[in-house]
């Protein structure tokens, strides 16, 4: 069997230089060349995994099909990929301290001082490698969060040199990302940043062999040529990553500038065919000339942050690709809905998706948002908290149940519609112990989520603790709202929707962490159309006034 290979990549200079866009581009480059690549972050940050972060702090958390909460860059690299990626793709510093100080708990150090060299590096080593062990790649890809020089880095930064030294010349290489400035009033880009990045990395004992350059104008042969011999890398390892219209067009141009070549021949890998990137292109070309233009209201909290709705985001631009349609996203903060404003702030929209959440902020907005969107027969779409209120709408204003709430909202309602799970009603941390990953889900035929996926059985991930109360269940359903998908063993709600709507459909699970380029979501697809057809409608019906 040929050696897995591996491929670090680090970042300089500053954070946010598109490091998860760069390893997901070349992944994408390496595996349109026939090579089975996965890619993992490691990030330095204590909390176990980002499950409990705030999105403001870290934008939103990516669940995968195990159920690991993850960083939000590993959704790049399944919409990439096209290929799930699960708990081992991500590992923080504090799921390896954890892990080591369990070990020295349960005594296997025998009598050793544990340390950070080498216990800690060992375990970073380890979980490196992890995949690679597994048979099932030829190219593992592994991002190091943060920049170069942190003092939180420095345990990945010695584990990589480490493995660099142990895998040998050919076997293993780095990618060093760094920014180019372009300073205004000099009219010049500058090349020093990058060379003190460098530098630090060396200091580490690393020498990039790749140094893949941020900036937003092309870089000279020139300048190459400067950052060649100042950074220690040849010409051709200099890659220019130049700011970009989509994030979409990167796998594109690292083709041009040879990213994947270069990598293939410093690992000793033959090239093979060129990249068969007629998919990926055929998508681009839907997305960037499109035949309708359409407004979709996102209805959240955390709309401030574009990066806490990422995966929703990511979705609409391949379920807009694939109905030829610009999705023209309109963020609307819930806080600041309420019945005397909702039509001025929805109006104009051709479709509205209410987006998940946690905590009682910006709900009363959101239900108001539903009640509107239900009685202009206005498309909707509700994931997981937005189902969750799309139910506590109904309940009030069809079932007349005035008081219906979720007890997360008010633990005392006397109508709770939404209700917490038995299993979770002595759950006391917060850590990991929601439904998390994929659960199994019925559909019935006949029904509206049944055409959309056009399967009986389907598996969608969850992350959540309430679910709707089976008790209300009959009279929810008289009254015309349908639970059109059960979870088959549990019997817990996964799927709401109404017949005599033109499109109302709320999901308890999240649909938006399986779309992908290549396999848009099939609900934010016919989402879409919807909301094309909407604004036709809308449209014929002006012109026959
Ligand atoms: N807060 C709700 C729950 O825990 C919904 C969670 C979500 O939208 N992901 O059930």
């Amino acid at each position: 069997m040929n050696p897995v290979k591996y491929i670090f990549v680090t970042g300089g200079v500053t954070s946010s230089l598109g490091k998860g866009i760069i390893a997901a581009s070349l992944a994408k480059l390496l595996q349109a060349r026939g090579y089975r690549t996965t890619i993992q972050k490691f990030d330095p940050y204590i909390n176990v995994d980002p499950g409990t972060l705030n999105p403001y702090e870290h934008g939103e958390c990516f669940v995968t099909d195990d159920g690991a909460e993850t960083d939000l860059d590993l959704g790049h690299y399944e919409r990439f990929l096209n290929v799930p990626t699960s708990q081992a793709n991500n590992v923080t510093t504090g799921s390896v301290y954890l892990s080591v100080i369990e070990k020295e708990r349960r005594g296997e150090f025998l009598g050793k001082t544990v340390q950070v060299v080498p216990h800690i590096t060992n375990e970073i080593k380890s979980r490196m490698k992890l995949l690679g062990e597994s048979g099932n790649f030829d190219i593992v890809i592994t991002e190091i969060g943060g920049t170069v020089g942190d003092i939180e880095s420095l345990p990945y930064i010695e584990s990589v040199r480490q493995l660099l030294w142990e895998l040998g010349e050919g076997n293993a290489i780095t990618i060093h990302l760094t920014l180019v400035p372009y300073l205004a009033a000099a009219k010049e880009l500058k090349t020093k940043p990058t060379q003190h990045s460098v530098k630090t990395l060396m200091e580490s004992g690393i020498k990039a062999d790749i140094l893949v350059c941020r900036t937003e104008h092309e870089l000279s042969d020139e300048l190459r040529e400067k950052l060649a011999l100042f950074c220690n890398v040849k010409k051709e390892a200099v890659i220019q990553s130049i700011d970009a219209s989509t994030i979409y067009d990167v796998p594109n141009l690292m083709l041009k500038e040879k990213l994947d070549v270069v990598a293939l021949n410093k690992l000793r890998l033959p090239k093979k065919s060129r990249p068969d990137l007629s998919k990926w292109n055929e998508f681009l070309k839907k997305h960037k000339k499109p035949k309708h233009t359409v407004n979709v209201g996102l209805i959240g909290k955390y709309v401030e942050l574009q990066d806490s709705y990422k995966s929703i985001l990511e979705a609409f631009v391949h379920s807009g690709a694939s109905n030829q349609t610009r999705v023209n996203v309109v963020s609307i903060h819930s806080e600041y809905l309420n019945r005397k404003n909702v039509a001025e702030k929805l109006a104009g929209l051709d479709g509205v998706l209410v987006a998940p959440g946690f905590g009682e902020r910006g709900v009363e907005g959101k239900i108001e948002a539903i009640r509107y969107v239900r009685e202009n027969k206005i498309p909707f779409f509700g994931i997981c908290l937005g189902m969750q209120m799309a139910v506590i709408e109904y309940s009030r204003n069809v079932l007349g149940l005035q008081d219906a709430n979720s007890t997360e909202m008010n633990p005392k309602t006397k109508n709770p519609v939404i209700h917490i799970m038995e299993d979770q009603k002595h759950v006391t941390d917060k850590g990991g112990t929601m439904r998390l990953g994929a659960w199994d889900c019925q559909l019935k035929k006949g029904t509206l989520v049944y055409s959309i996926y056009n399967q009986e059985m389907i598996s969608e991930r969850h992350r959540h603790r309430f679910e709707l109360n089976n008790t209300y269940l009959k009279d929810l359903e008289k009254a015309g709202l349908m639970a059109s998908g059960v979870n088959p063993k549990t019997k817990l709600v996964e799927v709401i929707e109404l017949k005599n709507h033109p499109f109302f459909i709320g999901v308890q699970y999240h649909p938006e962490y399986k779309s992908t380029v290549a396999n848009p979501h099939p609900i934010f697809v016919e989402f879409v159309k919807a909301t094309v057809q909407h604004k036709q409608h809308l449209g014929s019906t002006r012109l026959m006034v």
